[in-house]
């Protein structure tokens, strides 16, 4: 064996990195983004506010200002604390570095958040996917709740909306799986912009829920920012393993900065929201398409038998970059998703996928 192969874990040499798509010169209605900038008055006053960050100081390590900022823009309750990630997808790794034992499992539904599988691997801890019903992408209550029985999960993950399907999961077995865990539940409301429910209701009953949240998918993607809500204890546990100077100053200072706008931000995702229910329904008047109602800001379709990756493909021709779905786990096969854009951008693919369900 030579070095590498000594020294590096097999699970990571048998691991492919995140991969991204290229999309330079193309519709990008791949990666969940705000298609939105800001009106150039606006960018003008964000400039002003950088001026005055200090570069040559490390970060306020607590970020004490963009907490602050964070609690009222998402109504946090008093009694829950925050904790920051460079992104949430640091915060799923802080979770589960906390956790990692040997023999240890994370429990998830699938098709779901592939973040769940990579970091559980990356940090030694076994990862369970317990498949959706494959009709409707709703929970399998019996599934899972005998997979908590038979693995005792240490995490469990429930993105609410599920990504890549869109959905809701149902609230009665969401509850009923928090109270079966002997392990921590964390569900994941990455894009909770979108979506007309929230659980973070259900954490003054059970003290095994945390709730996750970014502000990715709400317009600032480009400043990794990702908050988990919970009790201080188990916060504090975790706020160990977070590296002293995770955020840094200009995602500081600018988060802070678009949270004093938000009403820009929250009419965005209304904008959003809206052409979200005008391309799903334009989606449903092309022939061979099944499309699942989404409560999120991407919409999930499948394509005739055979057809997603030529699909994908003829779209890429035409100049749009969406997400080939096909063969990437369960339920899946033939399954494309696209991410909502502006107006213009959701007519594009519409045609050049016409187009390419004509070929
Ligand atoms: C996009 C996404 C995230 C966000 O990750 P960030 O690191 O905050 O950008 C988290 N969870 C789910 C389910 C997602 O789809």
């Amino acid at each position: 064996m030579n070095r590498r192969e000594t020294l590096i874990r097999p699970e990571i040499r048998m691991l492919s990195a995140y991969h991204v798509a290229e999309s330079a010169g193309l519709v990008k209605l791949d990666a969940m983004e705000n298609p939105y900038s800001w009106p150039d008055a606006l960018v003008a006053e964000w400039l002003d506010t950088l001026r005055t960050a200090a570069l040559n100081r490390y970060p306020d390590p607590q970020a004490r200002a963009l907490k602050d900022a964070l609690r009222t823009a998402m109504a946090v309750p008093d009694d829950y604390d925050l904790l920051l990630g460079n992104g949430s997808d640091e915060l799923i790794q802080l979770l589960m570095l906390a956790v990692a034992q040997p023999g240890r499992t994370v429990l998830a539904p699938e098709p779901g958040f592939v973040m769940y599988r990579l970091i559980a691997i990356a940090t030694g801890l076994r990862y369970l996917g317990v498949p959706l019903r494959v009709d409707d992408f709703e929970l399998d209550r019996d599934a899972m709740l005998a997979a908590i029985k038979q693995h005792s999960p240490a995490l469990t993950f429930l993105a609410y909306p599920n990504n890549p399907t869109g959905n809701l999961f149902d609230e009665t077995t969401v509850r009923a799986i928090i109270a079966a865990s002997p392990g921590l539940v964390v569900v994941d409301e990455a894009y909770l912009p979108f979506a007309e429910r929230s659980l973070i209701g259900l954490m003054a009953e059970h003290d095994n829920l945390l709730v996750m949240r970014t502000l990715s998918k709400l317009g600032l993607a480009g400043l990794r920012v990702g908050l988990l809500i919970g009790r201080r204890d188990w916060l504090g546990e975790f706020d160990k393993l977070r590296l002293p100077y995770n955020l840094n100053v200009l995602s500081q200072a600018s988060a802070s900065f678009a949270l004093r706008h938000q009403t820009l931000l929250d009419e965005q995702a209304a904008t959003i929201r809206a052409a979200r229910e005008e391309l799903t329904a334009s989606l449903r008047q092309l022939p061979g398409l099944t499309v699942y109602p989404s409560q999120a800001n991407f919409i999930l379709f499948r394509t005739p038998r055979g057809r997603a990756t030529t699909t994908f493909t003829a779209l890429k021709r035409q100049g749009v970059l969406i997400k080939n779905l096909d063969g990437s786990g369960v339920h899946l096969d033939d399954c494309l998703r696209v991410t909502v854009g502006t107006a213009e951008e959701n007519s594009r693919f519409l045609a050049a996928l016409g187009t390419a369900l004509a070929e």
